[in-house]
């Protein structure tokens, strides 16, 4: 019997992380998800396990190594999944000149910090397993520079970086390394947008769904997109072309 392919999902327990569990689980693999608050997941879990597939949460801050190092030391000790997302983020506007230590620190620890914290301990067995694919969830802001956004930006277009590096690194491996750059998608995280400002720079006129994001997810880390490396994959409306 074929064996089942797993996925390990980082940042799961809503928005699109949540959505690309879920799509991953409907795809058939085994999902992994990692989240702060296991009871804040339970009902994506059961989602996942109602609909027959199969979840199992880990429980870290992508900024805790000796955290993360537990979990990994009980679910990969010595294999690696098929399919790794990092997907955490968060975001902390300011104008440069009122930007604290504080709002700068927090969100390059999340998202840039968070990618290496999550994915360079399990490098080694991916190196030896082969055949993986790993997608970073970056933003249009690490790709064009956003008001306000010095932080974040700086952090989704180090993300890019790192991509563009590993892609050189561990293609040799068939170790398949992309990103993608969600423009405006409706979650927690863009709920005050101002959408009258907004939708008018969109040329599809609508935010994004968190469900078109995973859909993109779906693509790079299945066997459709054996062939796409090194690449960032953007879906927002058309907002940067
Ligand atoms: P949400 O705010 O809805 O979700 C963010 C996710 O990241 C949550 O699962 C959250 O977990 C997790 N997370 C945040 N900080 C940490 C941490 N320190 N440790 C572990 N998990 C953490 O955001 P979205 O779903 O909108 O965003 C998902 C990703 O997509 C982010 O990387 C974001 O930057 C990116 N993105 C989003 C866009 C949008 O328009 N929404 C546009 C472009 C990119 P918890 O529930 O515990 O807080």
């Amino acid at each position: 019997m074929k064996e089942q392919k797993t996925a390990l999902v980082i940042g799961a327990s809503r928005g699109i992380g949540k959505c690309i569990a879920l799509r991953l689980a409907s795809d058939g693999f085994r999902v992994f998800a990692s989240c702060r608050n296991p009871e804040k997941f339970e009902a994506t879990a059961g989602l996942i396990r109602s609909a027959g597939g199969e979840c199992i949460p880990l429980v870290f801050d992508v900024t805790d190594r000796k955290a993360i190092a537990e979990e990994y030391a009980k679910y990969f000790p010595e294999d690696a999944p098929d399919a790794f997302v990092f997907n955490a983020g968060i975001t902390k506007d300011d104008f440069f000149p009122f930007m604290t230590p504080e709002e700068w620190d927090s969100v390059l620890r999340t998202n840039l910090d968070g990618f290496y914290n999550t994915l360079q301990p399990l490098a080694g067995n991916m190196m030896l397993r082969k055949n993986i694919s790993i997608v970073a969830v970056s933003s249009v802001s690490g790709q064009t520079g956003q008001l306000c956004q010095a932080n974040y930006s700086a952090s989704k277009a180090g993300l890019l970086g790192a991509v563009f590096a590993l892609a050189r690194e561990l293609g040799r491996k068939n170790i398949r390394v992309n990103a993608v750059a969600p423009g405006v998608i409706e979650t927690d995280m863009t709920k005050d947008m101002p959408a009258e400002k907004l939708v008018p720079l969109i040329p599809l006129g609508r935010f994004g769904k968190p469900e078109e994001v995973a859909s993109v997810v779906s693509f790079l880390c299945g066997p459709d997109s054996a062939y796409v490396h090194g690449q960032v994959i953007a879906v927002n409306g058309g907002l940067y072309v």
